[in-house]
C-alpha cells in the first residue's frame, strides 16, 4: 500500500490550494499549468461563510490581510457620475454586493503560490509545478492513471485532478465534451487592471447601468490603479473566442454612449496586460468524480462571475478534495475521490445561484429598461426601504452552509 502520486492540470485557485494541502498532507503532487507563468489579474474576490473558513484552517488568513482590500462599498452612478444608490459594506453586515472579506484574484493566487512554496520547501521531492504544459490524453486502467502531455513524454499517476477552469480539457478527456456540461448564459465578462481615474469616488465600489452593459470600477490595493469590470448581455459569437480585437471591438461598441468614466476605460484597455475576457457559462456535471479524475472548481461546478462564490467554491472544493486524498492510499483513490463528490454536492447547488435571479434582470437591453433599473435601485436603496433589502441580501446569500468537515481534517488545519 502507498501513497498515491497527484497529477494536477491547471494552476489557478483551484489548483494551487489543492496542491498545497496535498502536499502539506505528504502527498506527491504534480501541478501543470498551460500559461507560462502565474496567471496575474482579476477583481475582487469574495471570501464569505464556508470560503472563509476553509482559509483559515488552510492558515491563509494572515496573507489574505495583509492584501485585503478594504472597500466601503457598491455605488451605483450616472452617466454624469452622480450617485444614485449606495449599498455600504457595514450596513449589510458583509453580505451585500461587497463581503467585508475581498481579495483581488491575482493576490489570492499569490498568496497561495507563498504557502505552496514554504510548505514544498518543508518537503522537499513531493511538489513539481510545471508551467507551459498541459495534459494530451489520459487513460485509466485498474491500476492508475496513464497520461501524455503536451511537452511529449508519457507518466503514470494514481489520481488526475481537473482544476482547469471552465473550459476544462481534463473534463472534456474524462468525462465528456464541453457542450454537455455548459450552458451560456448569454453574455461575457471582461475584467482587466486600469489608472484610477479622476473623479472616482475613493474606496467605492462604481457600477453603472447601460443597455447590454453593466461597467464596475473597484479599488485596488494600490491606490493608483483601479479594477474594471464588465459584464455584456449579449448573445454566443464563436469568432469571440481568444481574439482580443474582437473582444475588445465588442466592448468598445456597448459602451460607446455609456458616459461616466467609459471613456477612461476603453482608453486603459487596448494596454492592460491582465485583460481577461470569457463567455458566461454555468458549469454542472452530475458526479464531479469519475474513477480516478476528479474535478475541482470551475472545471467542475462554475457558477459564472455573475454568482459571485467561483473563487470560494473553488477553495471549499480544494480543502475537501484534499482532504478525502490526503488519508487515502494509491489503491483507495476512486473510493476517496467519489466521497469528495458527495461531500461537495451541497455547495455546489448553493454556491451557483445567482443572487436575484439572471442576467436578464441585472443587465438591461434598452434604454427604457436602464431607466426603469435605476429607478428601481434608487428605491430599493433609499433609507425607507433599506431593512427589505437588507432581509432580500441575507435571503439570498449563498454563504450558509458550514464548511463540510471529515476526520482527516483536523490533521491538515494548520490555524
Ligand atoms: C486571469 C484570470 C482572471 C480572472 N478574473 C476573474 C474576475 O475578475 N472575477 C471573477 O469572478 N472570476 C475571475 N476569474 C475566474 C475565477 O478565477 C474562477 O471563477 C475561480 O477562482 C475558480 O478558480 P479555478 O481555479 O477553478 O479556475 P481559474 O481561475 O479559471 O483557473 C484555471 C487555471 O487552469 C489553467 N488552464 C486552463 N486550461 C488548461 C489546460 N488545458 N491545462 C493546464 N492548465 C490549464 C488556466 O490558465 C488557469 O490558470 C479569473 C480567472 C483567471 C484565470
Amino acid at each position: 500500500m502507498s501513497a498515491p502520486h497527484v497529477l494536477i492540470s491547471g494552476g489557478g485557485i483551484a489548483g494551487i490550494a489543492t496542491a498545497l494541502q496535498l502536499v502539506r498532507g505528504g502527498i506527491r503532487t504534480t501541478v501543470v499549468e498551460r500559461a507560462p507563468e502565474p496567471r496575474p489579474g482579476g477583481q475582487a474576490v469574495d471570501l464569505r461563510g464556508a470560503s472563509r473558513e476553509a482559509a483559515e484552517r488552510m492558515g491563509l488568513m494572515p496573507g489574505i490581510d495583509a492584501h485585503r482590500l478594504h472597500e466601503k462599498g457598491m455605488v451605483y452612478v450616472d452617466g454624469h457620475g452622480r450617485p444614485y444608490g449606495r449599498m455600504p459594506v457595514a450596513l449589510f453586515d458583509g453580505r451585500g454586493a461587497v463581503a467585508d472579506v475581498e481579495i483581488a484574484r491575482g493576490d489570492l493566487n499569490r498568496v497561495l503560490l507563498d504557502a505552496l512554496a514554504a510548505a514544498a520547501a518543508e518537503a522537499p521531492g513531493l511538489l513539481s509545478l510545471r508551467y507551459g504544459d498541459r495534459i494530451e490524453a489520459l487513460a485509466q486502467d485498474d491500476a492508475g492513471l496513464e497520461v501524455r502531455f503536451g511537452s511529449g513524454g508519457a507518466e503514470r499517476f494514481d489520481a488526475v485532478l481537473g482544476a482547469d477552469g471552465v473550459h476544462s480539457a481534463t473534463r472534456r478527456l474524462a468525462f465528456g465534451p464541453e457542450e454537455r456540461f455548459a450552458t451560456r448564459l448569454g453574455g461575457y465578462a471582461a475584467f482587466f487592471t486600469m489608472p484610477t481615474p479622476a473623479g472616482i469616488e475613493d474606496g467605492w465600489f462604481s457600477m453603472r447601468i447601460v443597455p447590454r452593459a453593466m461597467l464596475g470600477i473597484r479599488p485596488d490595493r494600490d491606490p493608483a490603479t483601479a479594477k474594471a469590470m464588465l459584464t455584456l448581455r449579449v448573445g454566443h459569437d464563436a469568432a469571440l473566442r481568444g481574439d482580443r480585437a474582437a473582444q475588445e471591438a465588442l466592448i468598445r461598441r456597448l459602451l460607446a454612449d455609456a458616459g461616466w468614466q467609459a471613456p477612461a476605460v476603453l482608453a486603459a484597455m487596448g494596454d492592460a496586460a491582465d485583460f481577461y475576457f470569457d463567455e458566461l457559462a454555468r458549469v454542472d456535471v452530475p458526479d464531479v468524480a469519475n474513477g480516478r479524475v476528479a474535478l475541482v472548481g470551475d472545471a467542475g461546478y462554475c457558477g459564472t462571475p455573475l454568482s459571485g462564490m467561483g473563487t470560494a467554491m473553488a477553495l471549499v472544493g480544494a480543502y475537501v478534495l484534499a482532504g478525502e486524498l490526503v488519508d487515502a492510499h494509491a489503491e483507495d483513490v476512486p473510493a476517496a475521490l467519489a466521497r469528495y463528490a458527495r461531500r461537495i454536492e451541497p455547495f455546489i447547488a448553493d454556491g451557483k445561484k445567482i443572487p436575484f435571479g439572471s442576467l436578464e434582470r441585472a443587465v438591461p437591453r434598452t434604454s427604457t429598461g436602464a431607466a426603469l433599473g435605476r429607478l428601481t435601485t434608487r428605491i430599493m436603496l433609499s433609507r425607507p426601504l433599506r431593512p427589505l433589502m437588507q432581509r432580500a441580501f441575507a435571503e439570498n446569500a449563498t454563504d450558509a452552509l458550514p464548511l463540510p468537515v471529515a476526520g482527516s481534517d483536523a490533521a491538515l488545519a494548520t490555524a
